[in-house]
């Protein structure tokens, strides 16, 4: 495939303030991943094309790679951040889009840093910082009281604007000190209910097996390949 098509807004979730778009999509593209992140689409293309056969290799397409601009997620939930997130993208194409958002939930700290995941430091996006925060604010947790999940939301936004949410859980606790170097954000630190080992130590597909992401966008699937015209 060489060229690239455009598409324009999408009038039925256009808003009055959105910018002018004018995207130009590849033409294998089948769905849109509302991200930034392009490792994001590996890891959901790995969760769903087992169940979706329709869903193609090159079918899912980052946004980042769409120049869409970037839009504030001042949700007070994952469901509601995916949901802005896929809607943001949605004004701009025809395609179905899929969003999700995800954090870490800590029991002993009533839920947080849940939705501020990515930026519990104080700035976004720093692994690195994020993990000895919360390690150093749980230096005195005693075993028993560092019961933790991870939470995602995934969301589907149809070009009618018609949207569909779910929500998967993987529970377990916070670990003393890091382990294992896969995966990002806090896995090091994050042992699954039922484990010995970090998120960090599993390899993908074990982990997406179990996974907060890997539950929600497999809840989503058949809502998804309806979407592509070839679910029930
Ligand atoms: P996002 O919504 O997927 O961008 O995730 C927000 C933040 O939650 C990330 O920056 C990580 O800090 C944390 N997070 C979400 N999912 C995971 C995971 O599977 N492993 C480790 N950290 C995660």
């Amino acid at each position: 495939m060489t060229g690239l098509w455009a598409v324009g807004s999408n009038p039925e979730v256009a808003s009055p303030d959105a910018p002018e778009p004018f995207l130009r999509i590849p033409p294998q593209a089948q769905i849109i991943l509302a991200t930034n992140n392009a490792h994001k689409v590996q890891e959901v293309l790995a969760i769903l094309r087992p169940l979706i056969p329709a869903l193609r290799e090159d079918g899912l397409v980052a946004s980042q790679a769409l120049s869409i601009p970037d839009v504030k997620e001042d949700g007070t939930s994952f469901s509601e951040n995916a949901l802005i997130k896929a809607r943001a993208v949605a004004r701009a194409t025809t395609l179905p889009v899929l969003a999700d958002d995800s954090g870490l939930t800590v029991d002993i700290l009533g839920g947080a840093p849940g939705i501020f995941s990515a930026r519990w430091c104080g700035h976004h996006g720093d692994d690195a910082a994020n993990l000895d925060l919360l390690l150093a604010q749980l230096s005195d947790v005693r075993p028993q009281d560092r019961g933790a999940a991870f939470v995602c939301a995934a969301a589907l936004v149809l070009p009618d604007g018609t949207s569909t949410i779910t929500q998967g859980i993987m529970g377990g606790s916070l670990a003393t000190q890091a382990a294992g170097h896969l995966g990002f954000g806090y896995d090091p630190i994050f042992i699954p209910t039922g484990s010995t080992r970090t998120t960090a130590q599993l390899r993908p597909e074990e982990k997406n097996a179990i996974s907060h992401r890997g539950k929600a966008f497999a809840e989503l699937a058949p809502a998804i390949a309806a979407a592509l015209g070839h679910g029930g």
